[in-house]
């Protein structure tokens, strides 16, 4: 790792420098052969990023409470490349039923077909993971709250259990980000965030970091990372640093705003459930409360049962929220899943559609009309379809 490479020394001014390369180059045969460049952090090739990666990859690692960090082209990236990096055939993983959609699919679709015994655990589950394991176990995939359906799980706990018998754990804490939970100070071997979400902040890049203190998963991630060709553009890598200095600030702000949206919610009639733990009300309250410095700006909530033209009525009503997936940035969205998705999931938390609000900067006072027309819409969608013949 290159806490040693200081970029901004070469020009005196406060923002880093954007290093573009593909090729490095050397001095002399022997060095070319040996791969021995005059850069200080051992970068052969362009692939594993430039100056500008590293400091970014080293303000993370800070961020996290870690030695070491590696940025990868997206969320999803850093997921499946840790993945990949520690699991083979033959061996078993532990997955949170509560996972990101698109980890499940290539924990289903792909590391299933490459001969890995792929099991779903409830994320209610505590200590008593280690029931579930057995000789082959490698790895624990947490992710807490779960995605879309927010439920908590006892990470130090589970954590716990993995270091008794050498498994490895990681956890995405893309919800919380690493100014809310810091997975590494919780035993935690793997701390990974869609830095897409808080971490850019402005919905304009994509990006996905990986945090360790272990030196030697953090070279056979490095590894990985330059096998998979998995390049990160050094301008993203700027993006991702500006999007840093007014991280706690966005989130901050966010959070508060999100937190009285979601009380506000709360005591409307056409809302059966909150699933956000930081509402007493939610199962994973305690979790989140003994846990975590944040509220999160990412809820979910199950309306009363109505016809789907009721969910329709909902999001077209929506002037302030912007209809589309992925959160985080600045601009509040709202997303819609599916009944059959959620009923259709291990450990299923409800069979009703989700509707998750990402809240962006443009204040309560300002967002909480919007919905209170959306629900309004919603409320008269829902008697119509209930009187219809
Ligand atoms: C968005 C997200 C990801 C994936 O990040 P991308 O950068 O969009 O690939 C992974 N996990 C969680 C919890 C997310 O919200």
């Amino acid at each position: 790792m290159t806490t040693d490479t200081e970029p901004s020394k070469a020009f005196d001014s406060l923002s880093p420098p954007v290093w573009r390369a593909s090729t490095i180059v050397f001095d002399s045969l022997d060095d070319f052969v040996a791969r021995r460049t005059r850069q200080p952090d051992g970068f052969s090739y362009g692939v594993t990023g430039t100056p500008t990666t590293r400091e970014l990859e080293r303000r993370i690692a800070a961020l996290e409470d870690g030695r070491h960090c590696i940025v990868l082209p997206s969320g999803q990236a850093a997921l499946v490349a840790s993945l990949l990096t520690f699991v083979r055939r033959g061996d078993h993983l532990l997955v949170s039923a509560a996972c990101y959609g698109a980890l499940k699919a290539f924990a289903d679709g792909w590391l299933a077909s490459f001969g890995v015994a792929v099991e779903y655990f409830d994320p209610a589950i505590g200590e008593e993971i280690e029931d579930l394991f057995r000789p082959q176990t490698q790895m624990i995939y947490l992710e807490a709250p779960g995605s879309i359906t927010m439920e908590m799980h006892d990470s130090t706990a589970i954590a716990r259990a993995a270091r008794r018998h050498g498994v490895t754990t990681m956890m995405d804490n893309t919800w919380a980000g690493p100014l809310g939970f810091r997975p590494l100070a919780h035993g935690i071997d793997l701390s990974i965030e869609a830095a897409t979400k808080y971490m850019g902040g402005h919905s304009d890049l994509l990006m996905g970091s990986i945090a360790t203190n272990d030196a030697v998963r953090h070279e056979r991630l490095r590894e990985t990372q330059s096998v998979l060709g998995h390049y990160v553009s050094p301008e993203d890598c700027f993006l991702v640093m500006r999007g840093l200095e007014t991280m706690r600030l966005r989130q901050e702000a966010q959070s508060a705003a999100a937190l009285s949206i979601a009380r506000w919610l709360q005591r409307q009639s056409a809302v059966q459930e909150m699933l956000y733990p930081p509402l007493p009300a939610d199962r994973g309250h305690a979790l989140w409360k003994r846990d975590y410095k944040t509220s999160g700006c990412l809820f979910s909530m199950v309306l009363r049962p109505a016809p789907e033209s009721a969910h329709r009525a909902f999001f077209d009503a929506l002037e302030r929220f912007a209809i589309g997936a992925s959160w985080g940035g600045v601009h509040s969205l709202a997303a819609y899943y599916p009944a059959a998705l959620q009923a259709a999931r291990p450990f299923a938390r409800t069979d009703q559609p989700i509707v998750r609000l990402s809240i962006g900067l443009e204040g309560a006072e300002a967002l909480i009309p919007d919905l209170e027309r959306a629900l309004a819409a919603y409320g008269r969608a829902a008697d119509a379809g209930a009187t219809a013949p």
